[in-house]
């Protein structure tokens, strides 16, 4: 498949397509968004494929359901390590926390930076889990690229246009967070961005949207956006559930509906103890509902045909699922 992108108005696709016999079908893709468009890949779906030292991972619509979870920050070694042992201990594939934090205030909590890098690699190290962490400068991008196997780009640097280029030719995929008052479209054309400045692998999270009520829910978790994605574009979907509703009690809800929209992965805020947390502790689910969610996570997928054997859900103790699935 050979994409053209530019000014390409003129271009007669029936012409081209006299050029050779070789040529199949020739297409053009009206969407601002060429690279990410699913008419760019003949309306197949693509794969992010990540090599973790407990194996590949792979994000897509083909594939099972994905989970990644961890702190919001990594606060020190000891906390790290315990999230990390019952996040692998649940059956995700990934670990999640920041290094370096995106914060409203100046005088919050900052995230620890290269040092939860040091953090982050002995847990990948302990547990062989993925990493996923954010860069919010350039400056520091080399030293996530070093211990990440996913780069994360934050909401509010979805459109740091300038970031956005340098993530080309790092060498691994980017999970893109949707903007706090993003459109769908503007979202596609930052993922654009990096696709166009040479890395095919970008993950698009959904993290909810600014809306005009945030007295019960932080964000409006915007679920809506798989289908209209799926109509779209072929790249895979995250729904971060914790950041969308700002509230542990609403995490497994809207974790099951996404899973039931459709969705490829999950991003789920845990912390040992949340109320101690030093960022987003009132959205973190403690470890042990964690662990129950993940039953409720591997029951729901496998319903929708997402699911897969999860070695380490026997050892866990037997719980009574509190869902409306009939399993039949
Ligand atoms: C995060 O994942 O910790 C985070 C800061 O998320 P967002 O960029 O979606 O606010
Ligand atoms: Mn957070």
């Amino acid at each position: 498949m050979i994409g053209l992108v530019g000014d390409t108005e003129s271009l007669n696709p029936e012409l081209i397509q006299q050029i050779s016999p070789a040529i199949e079908q020739v297409l053009r893709v009206k969407k601002p968004f060429k690279r990410a468009s699913l008419e760019f890949r003949y309306g197949e779906p693509s794969e992010v494929v990540v090599s973790t030292p407990n194996g590949l991972v792979t994000f897509g619509q083909n594939h099972p359901l994905v989970t990644v979870a961890g702190p919001c920050s990594v606060e020190n070694e000891d906390m790290i390590l315990e999230t990390a042992q019952i996040v692998k201990a649940s059956g995700a594939q990934f670990l999640r926390g920041g290094a370096y934090k995106p914060r409203s205030s100046p005088y919050a909590f900052q995230g620890h930076g290269e040092s939860a890098l040091g953090l982050l690699a002995l847990a990948r190290e302990a547990t062989g889990l993925g990493i996923i962490t954010e860069v919010m400068d350039a400056a520091d991008l080399a030293a996530v690229v070093a211990v990440a196997d996913v780069v994360q780009i934050g909401a509010r640097n979805m459109q740091n246009f300038s970031l956005l280029k340098k993530l080309g030719n790092i060498g691994k995929p980017v999970l893109l967070k949707r903007g706090l008052s993003a459109t769908i479209e503007e979202w596609l054309m930052s993922a654009e961005y990096i696709l166009a400045a040479g890395n095919p692998d970008v993950i698009l999270c959904e993290r909810g949207v600014r809306t005009f009520d945030a007295k019960y829910t932080r964000n409006t978790l915007d679920l809506s956006v798989i289908p209209v994605l799926r109509s779209l574009t072929h790249l895979p979907i995250m729904i971060d559930p914790s950041h969308a509703t700002g509230k542990s009690e609403l995490v497994p809800s809207m974790a099951a509906a996404a899973i039931a929209a459709g969705t490829d992965s999950l991003m789920i805020e845990v912390h040992p103890t949340p109320a101690k947390a030093l960022s987003d502790g009132p959205q973190s689910l403690t470890l042990p509902d964690f662990q129950h969610l993940m039953l409720e996570v591997d029951t729901i997928a496998k319903f929708f045909g997402r699911g897969k054997p999860c070695p380490y859900a026997t050892a866990l103790p037997k719980v009574s699922y509190a869902t409306n699935f009939a399993i039949v």
